[in-house]
């Protein structure tokens, strides 16, 4: 996952001399400016650090990484603010549980290629970048070995090993990217990246795995959503966010933009104790997302991944959420309830 070298690397591709630096997007800017500790963000949001259950060494295994737009949709002075509870190393992911792992979906197994995997038919996910637009500390890659083979602002070439087995597999028909976030590769970057994609005949569909419009809603620029828009592949974006309280306006606007240039959005939830695990709360996140034409596509059991145990909810308390939400929302509105599991031909389905 991002370590602090790789967040570190990242700012170092900026241009280091000051005509250069306002010409910085607004949204890299963002990523420069985000809060990188437990006690910054805390002093931000008037909440006591000593109550919080602060853990450095959670900090170090994962660090805290949450950009300012992000924290101003948590509530001040509210310490079980379910935006915080995404983001804060806390003392609980200390708590060693045999059931929770490293390697929770057995990713590493699936390896096609450096940072190409591949585990149902028809579509590979590409790890584009180990570097993320926020730090989710539920995160089942958080323990990812990304250092080996990954480093944002390198040459684009280090795809090519991926690209090349893509392209000598004529049934992959998709292609998801996904990190780490996409989106926090530069506009040149990802443009190389899509061409390349483009140049493979058998490539049908580009899917885009990002947290970041929800994180950093700047970053759908209108050169981003112009290229996507141009590319001959069929665009889709599968967004992340887990309470409504995420959407801002901002977020909604930038949602917007995509869906107006005709680009179908998705979004997918974690199922998260304490952050959405209630009717309501997921009521509310899926309202706002039909009303918003974002379909509402998976709700994710935890992966049982190091360090996360206290987010878990009871898989039976999860389906009993599905079947009341079915009473409440129209059927496109309520999410395919799902689990990775090692070894599946397709996500489980729970409800
Ligand atoms: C979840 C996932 C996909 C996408 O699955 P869909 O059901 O098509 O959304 C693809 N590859 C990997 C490795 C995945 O984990
Ligand atoms: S944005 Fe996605 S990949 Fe990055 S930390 Fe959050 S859940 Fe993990």
């Amino acid at each position: 996952m991002p370590s602090p070298l790789l967040q570190s690397k990242l700012l170092r591709t900026e241009k280091p001399n000051l005509e250069m630096e306002v010409e910085i997007p607004i949204w890299q800017q963002e990523i420069k400016t985000a809060f990188r500790s437990a006690d910054e963000l805390c002093r931000f949001l008037n909440v006591d650090l000593d109550e919080m259950g602060i853990s450095a060494a959670a900090a170090k295994q994962f660090p805290l990484f949450v950009p300012r737009g992000f924290a101003s949709r948590m509530e001040s002075g509210n310490s079980t603010d379910p935006l915080l509870r995404q983001v804060l190393n806390v003392a609980q992911e200390e708590v060693v549980d045999a059931q929770f792992k490293v390697d929770p979906v057995g990713e590493s197994q699936a390896d096609l290629a450096p940072g190409l995997l591949q585990k149902y038919a028809g579509r590979a996910l590409l790890i584009v970048t180990g570097v993320c637009a926020v730090h989710c500390r539920y995160c089942f890659r958080r323990h990812f070995p990304y250092q080996s083979f990954q480093q944002i602002g390198a040459a684009a070439g280090r795809w090519q090993p991926a690209l090349d087995a893509v392209r000598s597999d004529e049934s992959i028909h998709e292609l998801l990217l996904s990190g780490g976030d996409p989106l926090v590769l530069t506009d040149d970057l990802l443009t190389e990246l899509i061409t390349m994609l483009e140049n493979i005949p058998h490539l049908k569909r580009l899917r885009i795995h990002t947290r970041t419009p929800i994180v950093i809603p700047s970053r759908v620029t209108e050169a981003l959503v112009n290229r996507l828009v141009s590319s001959r592949l069929a665009v889709w974006f599968v967004v992340h966010a887990n309470h409504g309280n995420e959407l801002g306006t901002e977020v909604l606007d930038s949602l917007n933009r995509l869906i107006a240039a005709g680009i179908p959005v998705l979004n997918q939830t974690v199922l998260l104790k304490g952050v959405n695990d209630s009717c309501e709360a997921l009521e509310e996140l899926f309202t706002k997302l039909a009303d918003a034409s974002v379909l509402p596509y998976y709700l994710h059991q935890l992966d049982r991944v190091a360090g996360a145990a206290h987010f878990e909810v009871p898989i039976e308390i999860g389906k009993q959420l599905i079947a009341q939400l079915r009473t409440r929302l129209p059927g496109y509105a309520v999410p395919r309830y799902v689990q990775e599991r090692p070894g599946e031909l397709a996500k489980t389905i729970l409800g």
